[in-house]
């Protein structure tokens, strides 16, 4: 079954911007698949939309079969998203940060406790539990990011340019994890990079949007025999 499915997604911003000009993409359940592109291709934008964070202009969105804009509850809940920026409270505490999350999603307390627990020790910063999000350092905060996606295990993780400022230690750990989670829990994961290591590291299969078009959708073994 796909995970996600976009049948001719259109954006055009309000100042007149066309940012996405009819993308349609199938990404099946279990898969890694990178989405690439050069700065401006329209990246940010599919995954915003797919986020519920930028309303599209025309298009449809469908995730693990819910459509977004019909069955938006049950579409959600399939999905975790770590955007670029920290988009937490800087303020409240590194675990509440994660409990309040569950909480949105319907998690009664104890069971988003155990998960951030959980997420906390699995990515390194069980340590940092009772510290204000600010306190922690960018990669640190980045972790956190991820953690906050999965407290209610969504089917569907994506992530937009995971690794951008990170070192290339906390990378090859990040790598890691994901590559984990996705073998072992069958998370699909979908990540944007203008990386192409990154993408040839984790990723089975690869769409490359260029303005706002697809350009390219194959496997990343045939990427690789093209270059
Ligand atoms: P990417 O993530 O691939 O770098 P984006 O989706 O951020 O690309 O941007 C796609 C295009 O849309 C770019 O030309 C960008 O300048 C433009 N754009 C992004 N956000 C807005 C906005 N809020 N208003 C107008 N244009 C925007
Ligand atoms: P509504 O349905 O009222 O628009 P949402 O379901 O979009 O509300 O969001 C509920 C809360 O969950 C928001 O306060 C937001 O902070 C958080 N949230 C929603 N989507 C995401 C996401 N993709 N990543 C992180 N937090 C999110």
């Amino acid at each position: 079954s796909l995970a996600l499915e976009i049948s001719n997604l259109h954006k055009t911003y309000d100042n007149g911007h066309e940012a996405l000009k009819g993308i349609s993409l199938a990404v099946e359940q279990g898969d890694f698949f990178a989405l690439l592109g050069p700065n401006g291709a329209g990246k940010s934008t599919t995954i915003g939309i797919i986020s519920s964070l930028i309303n599209k202009t025309a298009g449809d969105v469908s995730i693990f079969g819910y459509n977004l804009a019909q069955q938006r509850f049950l579409a959600k809940k399939q999905l975790g998203v770590v955007p670029q920026e920290f988009n937490f409270n800087q303020f409240e505490k590194t675990k509440d940060i994660l409990v309040t999350q569950g909480g949105y999603y319907g998690m009664r307390p104890q069971q988003a406790k155990a998960q951030a627990d959980h997420y906390l020790k699995q990515l390194g910063i069980w340590d940092k539990r009772d510290v204000p999000a600010r306190m922690l350092s960018g990669g640190m905060k980045r972790r956190l990011m991820i953690a906050r996606a999965l407290i209610h295990e969504p089917n569907l993780l994506i992530l937009d340019e995971p690794t951008a400022g990170v070192d290339i230690e906390l990378r090859r750990s990040m790598w890691e994890f994901l590559t984990d989670i996705n073998k072992n829990k069958g998370i699909t994961i979908i990540l944007t990079t203008h990386y192409l290591e990154e993408a040839e590291q984790l990723c089975r299969n690869i769409a490359i949007i260029d303005k706002g078009s697809l350009v390219e959708n194959t496997s990343m073994k045939s990427l690789l025999r093209q270059l």
